[in-house]
């Protein structure tokens, strides 16, 4: 489930929201209380577990931990 960092446009304060598939959520700042969350894209959390990656870059490693990539 994706993991999304939101700040607060009052405060400044950030927050990690779980965001179900949807995009209805309405995410409250938990230091204010205000609803003026700016969703942030930082890219990191997205597409973070890909743990199981079996491709090696030279296709002679047989776990893809030769680090060539
Ligand atoms: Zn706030």
């Amino acid at each position: 489930m994706p993991i999304f960092e939101y700040r607060c446009n009052k405060c400044g304060h950030k927050t990690e929201f779980l965001e179900k598939s949807g995009g209805k959520n309405k995410h409250v700042c938990e230091k204010c209380g205000s609803s003026n969350m700016q969703k942030l894209f930082s890219g990191f959390s997205v597409g973070q577990s890909n743990q199981g990656i079996d491709s090696c870059p030279t296709g002679t490693c047989p776990t893809g931990t030769c680090g060539l990539s």
